[in-house]
């Protein structure tokens, strides 16, 4: 399988990584959208949000949990901060491998 975000989270493929433990990667966003755009994976290949089952909750759990943290990190959690998982097309799902858009640092009007 040709995943760009499996290979970033084996470091196949460089990004800046900004967080990294057992189950998840965090790293910038490559186009960012917003002056913090960091984008945060599980290291596990799930497709998207359609994939998800019971199971995953923990998982879930730790990246938002983990977004938070690197909101605080980033100094824009007073400001405010948008998380965002696109799922499909409709939804401009580009990367076929979940990932929790951290989106803050600015008016993010029209951003999702
Ligand atoms: P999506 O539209 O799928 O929700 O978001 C995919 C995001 O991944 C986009 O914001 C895009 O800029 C970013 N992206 C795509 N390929 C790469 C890459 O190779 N490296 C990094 N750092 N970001 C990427
Ligand atoms: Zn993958």
């Amino acid at each position: 399988m040709n995943c760009i975000f499996c290979s970033i989270a084996k470091k196949k493929a460089s990004a800046e990584i900004v967080y990294e433990d057992d189950q998840l990667v965090a790293f910038k966003d490559i186009n960012p959208k917003a002056p913090v755009h960091i984008l945060i994976i599980p290291k596990e290949h799930i497709a998207s949000v359609n994939d998800l089952t019971e199971i995953n909750e923990p998982l879930l759990g730790q990246m938002i949990i983990r977004a938070k943290a690197l909101a605080v990190k980033s100094k824009i959690a007073r400001s405010g901060y948008k998380l965002v998982l696109n799922c499909g097309r409709d939804a401009g799902q580009l990367v076929d491998h979940l990932h929790l858009h951290l989106l803050g640092g600015g008016p993010l009007d029209g951003i999702a």
